[in-house]
C-alpha cells in the first residue's frame, strides 16, 4: 500500500484549505495536494503552499479507505485520496483562487468550522 500522503515529518505540518489534507510543507511543495492541485497549483511553488494551506488546524483523522469510512462521509471527503485530514482548518483561500475554482465548476467549501 502506498502511503505517500502520510506526513513523513511532524514538523511544519499544514492542512490544505480546500480539502483539509494534512502534510508537511515539503510534501505540498514536492507533490502538491493530491486532491486539489489541479486548481491550487501548489506543486513546486512554495509561496502558493503557504497561501493555500494553513498551520492552524484542529483534529487529525486518518482516512485509509475513503470509500467506506464514516469519518470520510461525515467530513464529505469520500472522493478524496487516503491520508491524514484535519477536522477543521482555520483560514480562507485567496479570492483569486476561489474564482478560479468557480470557473472550473468547483464549489469552495470552507473547512473553518469555527466560522459557522
Ligand atoms: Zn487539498
Amino acid at each position: 500500500m502506498s502511503l505517500d500522503t502520510i506526513p513523513k515529518d511532524l514538523r511544519q505540518l499544514r492542512a490544505c484549505l480546500s480539502c483539509s489534507l494534512i502534510k508537511n510543507v515539503d510534501q505540498f511543495e514536492n507533490d502538491g495536494c493530491e486532491n486539489c492541485d489541479e486548481f491550487l497549483h501548489m506543486k513546486n511553488d512554495r509561496d502558493k503552499v503557504y497561501v493555500c494551506t494553513s498551520n492552524n488546524f484542529d483534529g487529525m483523522i486518518a482516512v485509509m479507505s475513503p470509500e467506506d469510512s464514516w469519518v470520510a462521509k461525515w467530513q464529505r471527503i469520500s472522493r478524496f485520496s487516503k491520508g491524514i485530514y484535519a477536522i477543521s482548518v482555520a483560514g480562507k483561500l485567496p479570492a483569486i483562487v476561489i474564482r478560479d475554482m468557480k470557473s472550473r465548476g468547483i464549489t469552495y467549501k470552507s473547512r473553518d468550522n469555527s466560522s459557522r
